[in-house]
């Protein structure tokens, strides 16, 4: 073999393993072709093993050749023998960025007034912090009701008779102040009542509710309203029922149950056994009248 020859020969090994490492799926394919090329038979191997015959001149120009090819097949085996240290595989996907969620009660919330919106309820706000005035005088809640019980009532120490609302009704009694029917407002928003905390009961909990005052309106408008709006918060197969009750507000007044979801009718823990859900009161408010509207 000549010197040119073996050169070539060098050319040739380099050219095809790279193109195999490059084209290799798998570390141990890497390592194969590695075993391929400087093994006890290896192509690179037999080729280096003619160096010997070489005269001294041209062993100084082909022994650096040989091993400088050599050097990179190690290097090739010492980057398989770090990644397979690491077991770092870069084609896996990154962690999950953790997105969290929107709070229950906003998207309940949501919800129930895009329903309203959509039956032409329009948003309306009240403070929480409210004087006597507004969350009870003007909503026939007079001085001597329970309801104003200091056992259900948060009252706030201070020169004039202020309570923490204890429902959203002192949005109604402070938006028929401002504007003169006709009038269909909705007043989503937190309450406070002097209640311990049990399954059932929060000292602080949300309600929302709906105002229509105009000529003409009557039962009927409350029954389908209602109608839509249960339907649109548990789909139109929910079945919902209209009871007669008693609120000091209205008269006459309904309290509206919805077939329980749990258990379809048939009674369960959720349901109390009765197989309804008791969702809302309403009625036809007299604090309309009160307000002298
Ligand atoms: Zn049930």
């Amino acid at each position: 073999m000549t010197i040119s020859e073996f050169k070539t020969a060098c050319e040739t090994i380099s050219q095809e393993y790279k193109t195999k490492i490059a084209q290799a799926e798998s570390l141990a394919a890497v390592e194969e072709l590695r075993v391929a090329a400087l093994g006890r038979k290896g192509a690179l191997t037999e080729l280096l093993k003619g160096l010997k015959d070489f005269s001294i001149e041209d062993k100084k120009t082909a022994g650096p050749l040989g091993n400088a090819l050599k050097a990179a097949f190690f290097a090739a085996k010492e980057i398989n023998d770090e990644l397979n240290k690491t077991e770092l595989d870069l084609t896996l996907p990154g962690y999950p960025v953790a997105k969290g969620h929107r709070h229950p009660l906003s998207v309940a919330q949501d919800r129930m007034t895009e329903i309203l919106a959509h039956l032409g309820f329009e948003w309306a706000e009240g403070p929480w912090v409210e004087d006597e005035k507004h969350n009870f005088d003007l909503l026939n809640i007079p001085l001597h009701h329970p309801a104003r019980d200091a056992q259900d009532t948060f009252f706030v120490d201070s020169k004039m008779p202020l309570v923490l609302r204890t429902h959203t009704s002192n949005v109604q009694s402070r938006y028929m102040e401002k504007h003169k029917p006709p009038l269909r407002i909705m007043a989503p928003g937190r309450v406070f009542r002097n209640d311990s905390l049990d399954a059932t009961h929060s000292p602080v909990f949300h309600q929302i509710e709906g105002l229509y005052v105009d000529k003409n309106v009557s039962m009927a408008d409350l029954k389908s309203d209602l109608t839509a709006f249960m339907k649109g918060l548990f789909g139109n197969k929910a079945e919902i029922r209209f009871r007669p009750s008693f609120f000091p507000f209205t008269e006459p007044s309904v309290e509206v149950d919805v077939k329980c979801v749990f258990c379809q009718g048939k009674g369960c823990n959720v349901c109390k056994g009765s197989g309804w859900i008791e969702m809302l009161g309403a009625g036809v408010s007299q604090r309309a009248e009160k307000l002298r509207y």
